[in-house]
């Protein structure tokens, strides 16, 4: 072991040849963050952990293509085996780290073929999310073992599970209008199911986009034949022996209504995957807490992707762009190495074949502005006082590269600029209009 460690970000230190470095999760951070380690020249002892068998994988088409064609690990890994080898990365699969023993620096793992426990100049946390418990009505309890037919979706194997279940499936029930929802309810329409989603909140989408973006979706999905409940709650979920076979549900205007389900998605949101940095004493609250490095407050410690927030925020951001940057952020503290631009937060969905690109981060409070683009597109722009602050495009790829663009650059039209329709984007000329928002 080698005490050569980055004991803050503020030192500048940079690993040195013979440090070890550990990353917990073979996720989307993980995967990068051992990338962003060589690519900025660590040259020391490299171990990836993953709980999860074979290679790190694209998530996002676990609710998209992979589960309307058919799940294919080979073609969903994010780099090949022989990229680990010629790196130098010690992967484990099949591993989960169990305990952190943050004096020692040495972590304990659980494995048919990995060692019992492993030392680290500096442990990289990157262990994600998992899908937020959906509660039995009646019981109280975790509704997932309660009947056959009730499935999540966050890993490989819950796709390849969930799309057998959909191809045998005649009704669905989504609990959660969230876009892992919408996409499956999507996916599921594609198949042949029909499908019922059943959203708590007075909306779907509620916490993570403009009202007009919901609409549009909203529109979308009963043009296809989905069945939309805001507003409204599941009370029971029937069984015929082991499996589903309906649920009842609370609806917003009252009376309760009995859907056919022979198969249920729980996609209510996820949770930060945070205990091993609870139980070795690092602070936590919705997420492993990280400075603006993506160090804890134990400097040999850092966190990443779904699992981290900065102290300064209350949310996470779930999103591939994010773990990626945090990935650079982190990788370049610990080479002491120039950090990477800011990022605009950036997201995408794919329902119908349709595209939604987002840029930046809307927030309730925010008014809108909708824009008709082209035949089909729209796009709905984001502002907190005279700030743009994000951009929801459907279908219209170059007003999505222009708002990130604009959010980036800090330079932006003015609200009512882009209100007008007979406005074309690409006519705002930043020099015009300076001194106009900001
Ligand atoms: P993960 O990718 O979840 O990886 C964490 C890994 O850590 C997992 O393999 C887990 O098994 C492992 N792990 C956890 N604990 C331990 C332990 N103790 N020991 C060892 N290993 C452990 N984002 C987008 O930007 N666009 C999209 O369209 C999009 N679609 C999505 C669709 C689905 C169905 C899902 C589930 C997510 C989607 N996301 C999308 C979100 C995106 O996939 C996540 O933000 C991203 O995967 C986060 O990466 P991560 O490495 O932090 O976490």
């Amino acid at each position: 072991m080698n005490a050569t460690t980055a004991s803050s970000a503020g030192s500048r230190q940079a690993l040195g040849p013979d440090a070890e470095v550990v990353v917990v999760g073979g996720g989307h951070a993980g995967a990068a963050v051992v990338a962003q380690l060589r690519s900025q020249g660590f040259a020391g002892e490299l171990v990836l952990i993953s709980a999860e068998n074979g290679l790190p994988y694209h998530r996002p088409p676990l609710s998209k293509k992979a589960l309307l064609e058919g799940a294919d690990m080979a073609s969903m890994s994010l780099r090949p085996e022989s990229w680990y080898v010629t790196h130098r990365v010690t992967r484990h699969v099949c591993a989960t780290v169990t305990g952190i023993d943050r004096a020692a620096r040495r972590v304990h793992l659980q494995s048919a073929s990995a060692p019992e426990s492993m030392t680290y100049d500096a442990l990289i946390l990157a262990t994600g999310s998992a899908p937020r418990a959906w509660t039995d009505p009646v019981t109280g309890g975790d509704a997932l073992g309660l009947a056959d037919g009730v499935h999540v979706l966050r890993d490989f194997d819950d796709a390849v599970a969930l799309r057998a279940a959909l191809l045998a499936c005649d009704h669905l029930v989504i609990v959660g209008g969230g876009y892992i929802g919408l996409e499956v309810a999507a996916t599921a329409r594609a198949l042949g199911c029909e499908v019922c989603i059943v959203e708590l909140a007075p909306r779907i989408l509620q916490r993570v986009a403009p009202e007009a973006t919901a609409r549009l979706l909203r529109q979308l999905h009963q043009s296809h034949g989905v069945q939309i409940f805001e507003g409204a709650q599941v009370v029971v979920l029937q069984r015929e022996g082991k499996k589903i076979s309906s649920v009842r549900i609370q609806t917003a205007e009252g009376p309760l209504r009995e859907l056919q389900a022979d198969l249920l998605l729980a996609g209510i949101g996820a949770v930060p995957r945070d205990a091993l940095a609870k139980a070795c004493g690092l602070e936590v609250g919705n997420g492993i807490v990280v400075n603006a490095h993506g160090q804890t407050e134990d400097p040999a410690i850092w966190a990443l992707g779904d699992v981290a927030r900065h102290r300064d925020q209350s949310i996470r951001i779930e999103s591939v762009g994010n773990a990626n940057h945090q990935a650079a952020l982190v990788a370049a503290a610990l080479m002491a190495r120039p950090e990477p631009l800011p990022l605009v937060p950036w997201f995408w969905s794919d329902q119908y074949g349709g595209r939604l690109q987002i840029a930046g981060l809307w927030q309730p409070a925010d008014r809108w502005v909708e824009r008709q683009e082209g035949a089909q597109g729209r796009s709905i722009w984001s502002y907190q006082g005279p700030r743009l602050v994000a951009v929801d495009a459907w279908q219209a790829p170059g007003a999505y590269v222009l708002g990130k663009k604009w959010l980036e650059t800090g330079q932006y039209p003015p609200s009512e600029w882009l209100a007008n329709q007979d406005h074309n984007l690409k006519d705002w000329v930043p020099q015009a209009l300076s001194g106009v928002a900001s």
